[in-house]
């Protein structure tokens, strides 16, 4: 048996552990009647005691978290906590900073993540409705249908949501460098440069837009983020590696290295100009300086 409120509007308790209230600001904004939670009532709890499901935001700090426990123990059950906005999914812009001490699924079970910084309200509505689907029994007391939203809005003009790759991607890593978030990052596993870009890290600043020299990274109006599972909204390009010449260690990707030679072709030159230090890695080459150096002496 359900032991929620016995009110039939949905109950929902905001928690803020900590965010800069952003996130806050669009959960207030998802409540309005453009977006489909109002039309089956929902509003704020006043009290944890009365919530159906907990909107938690923010990254949890040190002093924060006694409060949020005491809040969530308090949740009827079974407790619904659902995060909005990449703090609460893994500590977004403040992770590693030392008065953080989330995110908040390292303490308490968390059933959805609202990725974004912060996410649209139509997506927050989105994936409360998704929550209220799939727990039927905890939500029969809903007496309007579920249905969100009647129709999706587009993103205003100008919005930045889902950065993604296209094939013009040559794995330069320029944008691993220059991400402020540390959301892009690349490993080389021998045969492939594997660069990952983890959307519950991303503040959609587009800098990762503007600096690549390729056009092969773009923000596009996507912001359907919501997920059950925060660490696999990833988006992967796999970048074939060139091997040294000498000791086979990776020396850039195959297309770096094309986009190198067109470049030097523009000037006359070609990578037999160059040989036969084009091919080596960054050792192989010191090692060919020391050589002819000491052949000289
Ligand atoms: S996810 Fe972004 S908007 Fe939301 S609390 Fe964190 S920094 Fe603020
Ligand atoms: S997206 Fe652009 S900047 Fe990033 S690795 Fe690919 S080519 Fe380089
Ligand atoms: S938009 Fe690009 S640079 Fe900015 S946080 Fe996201 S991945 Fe990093």
């Amino acid at each position: 048996m359900s032991l929620k409120s016995s009110s039939s509007s949905l109950q929902l308790f905001h928690l803020n552990t900590g965010s800069c209230n952003g996130c806050d600001i669009e959960i207030i904004a998802s409540l309005i009647p453009r977006f489909g939670l109002y039309r089956f009532g929902a509003e704020l709890a006043e009290t944890p005691k009365h919530a159906d499901i907990i909107l938690a935001t923010g990254p949890v700090t040190v002093k924060t978290l006694p409060e949020v426990l005491k809040v969530c123990e308090q949740a009827p059950d079974p407790r619904i906590v659902v995060v909005v906005g990449n703090c609460g999914c893994t500590g977004g812009i403040f992770d590693d900073s030392y008065p953080i001490v989330g995110p908040l699924n390292k303490f308490i079970p968390v059933i959805s993540y609202v990725i974004g910084c912060p996410p649209h309200p139509q997506i927050i509505s989105h994936a409360i409705v998704e929550v209220i689907k799939s727990n039927e029994e905890v939500f029969k007391k809903l007496s309007k249908p579920i249905n969100s939203p009647a129709a999706p809005s587009p993103a205003p003009e100008g919005f930045r949501g889902k950065p993604v790759f296209n094939e013009k991607c040559i794995g330069c890593t320029a944008c691993v460098t220059i991400c402020p978030c540390q959301a892009i990052s690349f490993v080389d596993n021998g045969e492939e440069r594997i660069i990952s870009l983890w959307y519950a890290k991303c503040t959609f600043c587009a800098r990762c837009q503007d600096i690549c020299p390729n056009d092969a990274i773009t923000l596009t109006d996507e912001f359907e983020l919501a997920t059950l599972d925060a660490s696999q909204a990833k988006e992967i390009v796999e970048i074939p590696l060139r091997r040294c010449r000498t000791c086979e260690k990776s020396v850039g990707t195959t297309p770096q290295l094309k986009k190198i030679e067109e470049i030097m072709s523009k000037v006359g030159l070609t990578p037999d100009d160059m040989e036969p230090s084009f091919y080596l890695c960054n050792e192989c080459k010191a090692q060919r300086v020391a050589n002819l150096y000491s052949k000289k002496r």
